[in-house]
C-alpha cells in the first residue's frame, strides 16, 4: 500500500518521452541535455592509478582482500577525518564515519533507524528520495492535488525567502536538509545553518544534512560541514559523498557520520546513542563497499588527487559561471551556480516549469529539467546542469541568448 503511493518517478520518464518525441520529429537537431545531474567528466589519474593497483592486490594470494569492514577501511575513514573534517577544526573518532557505495542509499536508508511515528520535515523544492523512501516507509498519507504527501512537513525555499527554508511550523522530529541545495543550487551562510541547529537542540529533533556538493563550495561564509556550527554534533548526522567530488557517480562511494553525541529519543522520552543503532544497521544489511573503491577514493585525498579533482572542480564551476552569466544577460532571473553546479532559473513572464521546458526544447535543443517535478514550490522554476561540456554549454548559451521571451 505504502510503494502504491509514490509518484514522482513521473519527472525524469517524461523529460524522456518528451526528448524522444522531439529527435524522432527533428532527427538532425544537436540537442544538448543540461538536465542531468550525473558527472561528465572521467576518473582523475591518481584515483585509476589507485583503483589498478587495488585491483592487482586482489589478484595476488598474498593480498587478496575478502569481506572488508561493514563501516569501511579505517585508512579511508582516516584520510577523511583528517582532509574534510580536521581542515576544520573538527575532530571526529573514527567509528563516527561509515563508509558506504553512496549517498542515495544511505540518506534513503538512515529513516529506517527511526520511529514510523516520527514527524519529518523536508525542504520543498527537495532531492526526491527523501520524500520517497519515507513514502515507502509508511510515514505519509496520499499525496494531495497540492502535489504534498499528507502528513509530511514542506520548507518552502523560493526566491521570496531567499532560498532560506521556512522552520517547521508545527513540531518534527527529523529536519532533511541539503546544501549546496539540489535542485536550486543555493547555500546556506553559518548563520543560517545556526538557526536550525538551535530548532533542533530546542524541539529535541534530528537534521539529517546532505552534503554531496561540498565541493563546490567556494564562499567563505558557507560552511563545508553541518559540524562547524556549534553544537551540531548533538543533532546531526551528516552525508557525502566521492560522487560529484570526484567523479564516482559510476564507481560508487560515500560516507555518512553519525556522531557519538548524537541523541535521540524513545517513546518513553528516555536518550538513546543513535550511533550504534546506524552501526548495528549497516552490519546486518550491508556488507561495505568494494575494496579497490575504497583505495580509489583514498588517493582522491593525496596531493595529486586534490589537484586533480579541483581542476575538474574548477572546470564544471567555468561553465557554471557562463550559464549564470549567459542567462543573467538576456534578463533572466537566476540562483545558485556560485557554490554549485546547479542553475535554478525562474522562468520567463510567469510561465510555468513544462512551458519553458518547452520552449527550450524545441527552438533552442536544450534540456532542462522543470523545477515542479522536484516540489510544489518548484513551479516555475527550471534547473540547468553545469556538467557538460565547456563547448556545449557555450552553444547552448548561445541558442539561449537568441531567444525572445
Ligand atoms: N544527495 C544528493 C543531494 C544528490 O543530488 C545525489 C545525486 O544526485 C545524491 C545524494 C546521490 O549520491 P550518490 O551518488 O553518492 O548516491
Amino acid at each position: 500500500e505504502n510503494y502504491l503511493k509514490l509518484k514522482s518517478s513521473y519527472l525524469f520518464v517524461e523529460v524522456a518521452r518528451r526528448e524522444q518525441e522531439f529527435i524522432k520529429n527533428n532527427p538532425d537537431a544537436n540537442v544538448i541535455k543540461m538536465g542531468i545531474g550525473d558527472v561528465t567528466k572521467p576518473l582523475v589519474p591518481a584515483v585509476v592509478d589507485a583503483f589498478r593497483n587495488a585491483v592487482d592486490e586482489m589478484a595476488d594470494g598474498e593480498t587478496f582482500m575478502g569481506y572488508g569492514p561493514e563501516q569501511g577501511y579505517g585508512f579511508l575513514a582516516e584520510a577523511i577525518i583528517k582532509n574534510d573534517y580536521e581542515k576544520y577544526g573538527i575532530s571526529l573518532d573514527t567509528s563516527e564515519v561509515f563508509i558506504s557505495d553512496g549517498a542515495k542509499c544511505d540518506t534513503g536508508n538512515i529513516q529506517e533507524i527511526f520511529g514510523i511515528d516520527n514527524k519529518i520535515a523536508v525542504t520543498d523544492p527537495v532531492y526526491t528520495v527523501y520524500v520517497d523512501t519515507n513514502v515507502m516507509a509508511g510515514r505519509t498519507g496520499e499525496m494531495g492535488d497540492d502535489g504534498m504527501y499528507e502528513g509530511l512537513t514542506y520548507l518552502k525555499a523560493n526566491a521570496e525567502n531567499g532560498f532560506i527554508p521556512e522552520l517547521p511550523e508545527e513540531p518534527v522530529d527529523i529536519i532533511y536538509l541539503c546544501f549546496p541545495n539540489n535542485p536550486t543550487g543555493t547555500t546556506l551562510t553559518k548563520d543560517q545553518l545556526k538557526v536550525f541547529v538551535d530548532y533542533a537542540k530546542e524541539n529535541k529533533a534530528i537534521i539529517l544534512f546532505d552534503s554531496a556538493y561540498e565541493a563546490f563550495i567556494s564562499e567563505d561564509d558557507v560552511p563545508h560541514s553541518i559540524y562547524e556550527i556549534e553544537g551540531a554534533k548533538e543533532v546531526a548526522i551528516e552525508f557525502r559523498s566521492f560522487s560529484k567530488t570526484a567523479g564516482f557517480t559510476g564507481t560508487r562511494c560515500a560516507y555518512t557520520v553519525v556522531p557519538k553525541e548524537l541523541k535521540g529519543y524513545t517513546a518513553d522520552g528516555e536518550e538513546v546513542e543513535i550511533n550504534p543503532l546506524w552501526n548495528r544497521r549497516q552490519t546486518t544489511k550491508f556488507n561495505g563497499a568494494s575494496y579497490p573503491v575504497q583505495r580509489a577514493a583514498e588517493a582522491t585525498y593525496s596531493e595529486e588527487g586534490q589537484k586533480q579533482i579541483k581542476e575538474v572542480i574548477e572546470y564544471y564551476m567555468e561553465n557554471a559561471k557562463i550559464i549564470r552569466e549567459s542567462l543573467t544577460d538576456i534578463g533572466l532571473e537566476v540562483y545558485g551556480g556560485v557554490s554549485s553546479p546547479y542553475i535554478w532559473v525562474k522562468t520567463p513572464n510567469n510561465m510555468d516549469s513544462w512551458d519553458f521546458f518547452d520552449i527550450l526544447l524545441n527552438e533552442a535543443n536544450v534540456i532542462g529539467t522543470p523545477g515542479s517535478g522536484f516540489g510544489p514550490s518548484g513551479e516555475g522554476y527550471l534547473r540547468l546542469t553545469a556538467f557538460n561540456t565547456l563547448e556545449n554549454t557555450i552553444e547552448a548559451m548561445d541558442r539561449i541568448s537568441k531567444l525572445e521571451f
